[in-house]
């Protein structure tokens, strides 16, 4: 292998893990390398090796050219959460919540919902897996039923993904568990919405999904949990689109148990290699992922690696709205400056509320109507918009800005461009 391998101490909610080998050392697949002090999840080397550097940051490892097929196993538990917890085990959707924490409820007969409704656009590892191999997603919705008392079972799949629909159905032998097929519009995998979706109860932005005796866990982590509980295995890779900009194409291809720590260099390269001059780089999905340079790794949370276009050039002065559940300011102020535009105002959309030191949507994905934001933004200055709405409001976006002669960009167009999706406008009802 030409490359080393650099595995953050931090891939989860809470504080960095401490480092428990030192450089110089030689670690093999699945072995213990850092454990939290806080909140947290262990963190396992994700190949055998020699560690070269240990900092604050991250563990450095140049990986052996042979690697063995098998990984030293978890130690022995007495039950399944404290599997998951020596495992590793977060949210690998992208929130990171170390799963043992989330799990250690008692539902008390409540619900269980396997998120595999990917609502980002482009990403498919999730659908993917849904496909290829249900059952592991099914045993571990199971598995997650059991641990914190559920009697209720949901996986959520767009409708759209008929295959992994038939495929999850074909699997199931339990009454208690069901597919609810969703519609194909962003934010539809967030958590409440869920909930509200799936239960009939909206929560508040403040609120857990626990306040609805729910627990939604993602499909990769369920997956990642039956191998805990079966095979007692830590978690050292994880299942990752690249797409975009690609010179074998701009189709997705995904890449099933990416070792941690893994560089994106090194990813896009095994997915053919950039083409031409790219604009961004983004990890995660075109709503929600953040910029990155070629130096950042694949970690517990990383589901896409997205190579874009150049951005448009724009010289007229910017109004930016910003979503709870989208792009939020200082997104959006990055795509304004990478366009060259000046930004004449910022607004929120109405059903933003600050939390806990960050933004959230009031009802995420059920537009509260956008004119009076769009007007305010036209006073201040701004001769072009651009948007981090989701669907709902982007519709009601285009239903007013174009009236006004306003232009509308969305963040995630220059994203989708560059595969040929069709971009985040007026939706066709
Ligand atoms: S209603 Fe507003 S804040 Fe909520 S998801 Fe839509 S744009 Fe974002």
């Amino acid at each position: 292998m030409e490359y080393k391998l650099k595995i953050p101490l931090q891939q989860h909610i809470g504080a960095p893990c401490k480092p428990v080998v030192s450089a110089g050392e030689r670690v093999k697949k699945g072995q213990l390398i850092a454990a939290p002090e806080k909140l947290g999840a262990n963190i396992h080397a994700s190949l055998s090796g020699v560690v070269t550097a240990v900092t604050g940051e991250y563990i450095e490892i140049e990986p052996d050219k042979e690697q063995p097929e098998d990984y030293v196993p978890i130690k022995e538990t007495s039950s399944m959460l404290e599997a998951i917890k020596e495992a590793g085990i977060v949210g690998m959707g992208g929130a990171g919540f170390p799963t043992h924490v989330k799990m250690d409820v008692d539902l008390q007969g409540g619900t269980v919902i396997a998120n595999g409704v990917e609502c980002e656009p482009l990403l498919s590892h999730n659908v993917r897996q849904m496909e290829q191999n249900p059952e592991i997603v099914y045993r571990g919705l199971k598995y997650a039923m059991q641990i914190t008392n559920a009697s209720r079972g949901y996986i959520a799949i767009k409708a759209k993904n008929k295959k992994a629909v038939e495929a999850m159905k074909s699997v199931i032998d339990d009454p208690r568990i069901e597919v609810r097929e969703m519609p194909d519009i962003y934010p539809m995998g967030e958590e409440r919405a869920l909930v509200r979706e799936i239960l009939g109860q909206l929560l508040r932005p403040d609120q857990l999904p626990s306040a609805a005796r729910a627990v939604i866990s993602n499909v990769e982590t369920l997956s990642r949990i039956c191998e805990a509980v079966e095979k007692r295995k830590p978690v050292i890779s994880k299942n990752v689109t690249v797409i975009g900009r690609l010179k074998s194409g701009r189709q997705a291809r995904v890449f099933f148990d990416v070792p941690i720590g893994t560089p994106i260099a090194e990813l896009i390269e095994k997915a053919g290699g950039f083409e031409g001059d790219f604009g961004e780089i983004i990890m995660g999905g075109p709503f929600t992922g953040k910029a990155v340079d070629l130096d950042c790794v694949v970690t517990k949370t990383t589901g896409g690696i997205i190579v874009t276009d150049p951005l448009p050039r724009e010289k007229r002065k910017a109004g930016l709205l910003v979503c709870g559940c989208g792009a939020n300011e200082a997104r959006l102020r990055e795509v304004a400056e990478k366009m060259g535009a000046c930004v004449a105002g910022v607004e929120r959309c109405k059903q933003v509320v600050d939390v806990k030191g960050g933004i959230k949507c009031e009802n995420p994905g059920n537009c509260p109507g956008q004119a009076e934001k769009i007007l305010k933004l036209k006073k201040m200055g701004a001769d072009v918009l651009i948007v981090g709405t989701c669907s709902d409001c982007t519709n009601t976006v285009m239903g007013v800005a174009p009236k006004l002669k306003l232009p509308v960009y969305h963040h995630t167009d220059h994203v989708l461009r560059t595969v040929g999706h069709p971009l985040v406008r007026r939706l066709k009802k």
